[in-house]
């Protein structure tokens, strides 16, 4: 495809690409405001004086007091006139933002496929800082030496092709061992007045050092690593006014699994939830972490904090002092890192710190939430097993050094009276950091003196790479962890273990009673004298007295890596898990003329379309993952699953007939009802039917992240004008459109409806119109093939325009 200069530019300015060459922060030269750091804190500081700029012109349109969120976010917006002007104020849950995000992050598991789209765009490095993290594919087994070496032999070649790719593009690369995604953003990367993408649902993690951090999939990952705007509708925001402070058992996990069970699993959806209030200052920056991390288990896009004394704390010790004399200097001149006087929110929750109560939340969802002094009358009344069978603690969500000094606070108490604990202990560190500060403070000692196992510092069984043997599958079990999930079967792999989470403190203090029914804060354990004992309340240093220490130096990448464009890829032709992308053809220039595979009947959710589980060690394999697609979803007119007949009735699984009718030259369209696509943002549910020759997907609705996934994967989302015109059209009937071009050449604009010829097999013919939601930037993603295509044109085409 080929685009003239005239429209390259036109385009080139519509989209606000980032300039070729230019990675990094965006700055204005003109700014009159500098806050300069030195030159290797430079890719890790916001660009303040240019946010601020940015954010003088949003006051401008908007004349009304901000959120910190709000301000945060909408300085990040590429082009606040053309965002703001005209929109009545009417911002939050209506407005779309094009945002150049300032960084992204990667774990290995959503990495793989991001990179293979990053890659055929054919650009020499990102537009913007990036890291990759190995960490999801870590077992936890025997302890982290023996789980390490294993889990290295088994994935190699998924972490040679990413470490291929950091080489190549000057991403950094955290192998395997060096930490989670979330703790290693939150040490290096996270800054207050940050935004960044990152491919892992817990990316908001980095909001407990004030930034805007979203999880995201790989496509939109691909945005940002191209400097091509990346698209949000305004959130909402919800405010959580802390007052009081924490003490005794309660812990800043209290916090978030006491705000789950008021909002449920759906209550933050659409919502950033920002904290404010004086209770704020008494958290440490890594409890506001703990409290963020799990901001994704309510649905909230992102959970974020104002500037506090401990998050500046926190960042002198973790060697950012350079970062946060800016972060103060933007805050105390311009109150950039707060909500302004006089803010409002969309919706307001209070929480007094000094009544908090510990709370356990579960089993198999995280808002089913109950406070301690209620948990073992909720044992009794589920019928829950009355007996614990391990205890878990660290992951992201919990392994900063505070969680982990408090813990052994506990079991010094323990061993001090003799006692063990009755039951299996995990401890799993956030980071090499984490790990090599624990063991320098001793604490290390004292959880191996106690029996426990500290694993490998990876995700582990927080994902479910626990190759656990002491528990049968099947047989009912309650665990207690401090992780942030526990859908079922989520860490064992065993529907039948109740998984319960809670704070670092109540899971050690639990294992030495092995009650579930234990409530530390009244009940007695008897010491090894036969005499009982009450449990003090934990305590913990918020930071390292004598310094956070940095383990194995060499897991630590170079804080800026070049580029080696040389660089080979590394991806064998033989692997199963990994193969590179070839680019989707660009459209053909004419109306489109497409079987209709099949009708799905009721909802059809992401998973339905793309099944996870065992299919995720396909991720980096279009091909191979691609044999999942919608088997979970139910035919219409025969009510079977996974069964799709061929136009001489010959009954086939749904990825069986799509792959014969790609070989057959046939496209086809999928019928479905509503809320299409609803559930998780998993790209795989839009990139595999295109893969496998989809080019239309017409329903009564669609869930609208992947209504937007279809786009930018060159499918062509169209909802029915008349829902009732799904009954009119039968599976094998041949849809052709009559307007499509005119759509087309018009950029979008126009009627908002394509109509549909439909012919069925018995020869009854239906003219249906159907609606379209296709911007000017989302037909160019189509004509091309896929935004990923676009967005590699555009880039060849002004690199070679500035060569010649
Ligand atoms: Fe996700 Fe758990 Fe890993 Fe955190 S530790 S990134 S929640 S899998």
């Amino acid at each position: 495809m080929t685009i003239s200069s005239r429209n390259l530019n036109l385009l080139r300015s519509s989209l606000r690409l980032r300039p070729i060459g230019m990675r990094g922060f965006a700055s204005h030269s003109s700014d009159p405001i500098t806050f300069s750091v030195p030159s290797e804190f430079k890719t890790r500081t916001p660009p303040y004086a240019a946010l601020l700029s940015r954010l003088d012109i949003v006051r401008e349109i908007l004349n009304r007091p901000l959120t910190l969120a709000e301000k945060i976010l909408y300085s990040h917006v590429v082009d606040p006139e053309e965002a703001f002007a005209g929109k009545n104020g009417q911002i939050r849950g209506e407005t779309y933002l094009k945002l150049n995000p300032d960084r992204v992050a990667m774990q290995d598991a959503s990495a793989q496929m991001a990179l293979l789209q990053f890659m055929t765009c054919g650009m020499d490095s990102t537009a913007v800082p990036a890291s990759i993290h190995c960490d999801h594919l870590i077992v936890g087994h025997d302890g982290a030496e023996k789980d390490l070496k294993a889990s290295i032999a088994v994935n190699s070649e998924v972490f040679d092709f990413l470490r291929s790719c950091a080489l190549k593009y000057g991403i950094q690369f955290w192998g395997p061992g060096s930490g989670i995604i979330h703790q290693i953003v939150l040490e290096n990367f996270s800054v207050p007045g940050l935004m960044m993408l990152g491919t892992d649902s817990h990316t908001p993690n980095a909001g407990g050092l004030g930034a805007i951090a979203i999880g995201v999939g790989g496509a939109d990952a691909v945005d940002a690593l191209t400097g091509t705007p990346w698209e949000l509708k305004a959130p909402k925001i919800l405010g959580v006014k802390l007052t009081g402070q924490l003490n005794g058992w309660s812990a800043p996990k209290d916090v978030i699994t006491h705000l789950a069970g008021v909002l449920t699993v759906r209550g933050g959806t659409g919502f950033i939830i920002e904290y404010f209030g004086e209770g704020v200052e008494t958290l440490s920056c890594t409890g506001m972490a703990t409290i963020c991390n799990m901001g994704a288990e309510v649905g909230a896009t992102t959970s974020t904090f104002p500037y506090t004394d401990s998050m500046k704390r926190y960042l002198l010790a973790t060697r950012r002092g350079p970062i946060a004399d800016a972060a103060s200097a933007v805050n105390n001149l311009h109150g950039y890192l707060r909500a302004d006087k006089g803010a409002e929110y969309d919706q307001t929750i209070e929480i007094d710190l000094s009544e908090l109560e510990p709370h356990i939340n579960g089993p198999f969802t995280p808002d089913l939430s109950t406070p301690l002094s209620q948990f073992a009358e909720a044992v009794q009344k589920n019928s829950w097993p009355s007996k614990l069978s391990a205890g878990l603690i660290g992951s992201c969500t919990n392994s900063s050094y505070q969680d982990m000094s408090r813990v052994a606070s506990i079991v010094r108490q323990a061993k001090e009276k003799g006692v063990k604990p009755k039951v299996p202990f995990f401890i799993t560190p956030g980071s090499e950091q984490i790990r090599a500060t624990i063991e320098n403070d001793g604490f290390t000692d004292v959880f191996l003196g106690a029996g426990a196992k500290v694993l490998a510092n990876a995700c582990g069984p927080c994902i479910g790479q626990w190759a656990r043997d002491d528990v049968p599958k099947g047989e009912p079990n309650a665990i207690l962890t401090s992780f942030n999930r526990n859908f079922r079967a989520r860490n064992d792999g065993n529907p039948s273990t109740m998984n319960f989470l809670t704070s670092p403190e109540i899971v050690t203090a639990m294992i030495y009673s092995g009650d579930m029914a234990f409530n530390p804060l009244k009940n007695k354990l008897v010491g090894a004298d036969g005499n009982e004992f009450l449990l003090e309340p934990p305590q913990g240093d918020e930071l390292p007295p004598s310094g956070f220490q940095q383990g194995d130096l060499a897991y630590l990448p170079p804080i800026d890596p070049n580029p080696v464009p040389s660089a080979e890829i590394v991806v064998s032709s033989t692997s199963d898990r990994l193969a590179l992308l070839e680019p989707f053809e660009p459209f053909e220039g004419r109306e489109m003329k497409l079987n209709v595979l099949m009708k799905v009947k009721g909802k059809c959710t992401t998973d339905h379309i793309s099944a996870a589980g065992a299919w995720l060690k396909y991720k980096g394999h279009l091909e191979n993952i691609s044999n999942n697609t919608l088997i979970g979803a139910m035919n219409e007119e025969t009510g079977e699953v996974n069964r799709a007949y061929d136009l001489d009735g010959t009954g086939y699984g749904i990825p069986e007939l799509m792959v014969k009718w790609k070989s057959e030259g046939r496209p086809w369209t999928v019928l479905a009802e509503h809320n299409y696509g609803e559930g998780s943002a998993r790209e795989h549910a839009a990139l595999s039917p295109r893969y496998l020759g989809g080019r239309m997907i017409l329903c009564k609705s669609f869930a609208r992240i992947h209504e937007t996934n279809l786009k930018k994967q060159g499918v062509l989302p169209l909802t029915f004008a008349e829902e009732s015109d799904y009954d009119l059209v039968k599976s094998c009937a041949t849809v052709e459109t009559l307007d499509l071009l005119q759509m087309l050449n018009n950029g979008g604009a126009g009627t908002g409806f394509i109509t549909l010829k439909v012919t069925n097999r018995d020869g009854g013919e239906h003219i249906i119109k159907t609606k379209h939601t296709m911007s000017k930037d989302q037909v160019e993603f189509f004509k091309a093939g896929s935004a990923i295509n676009y967005i590699g044109n555009l880039r060849r085409q002004t690199q070679a325009a500035q060569q010649t």
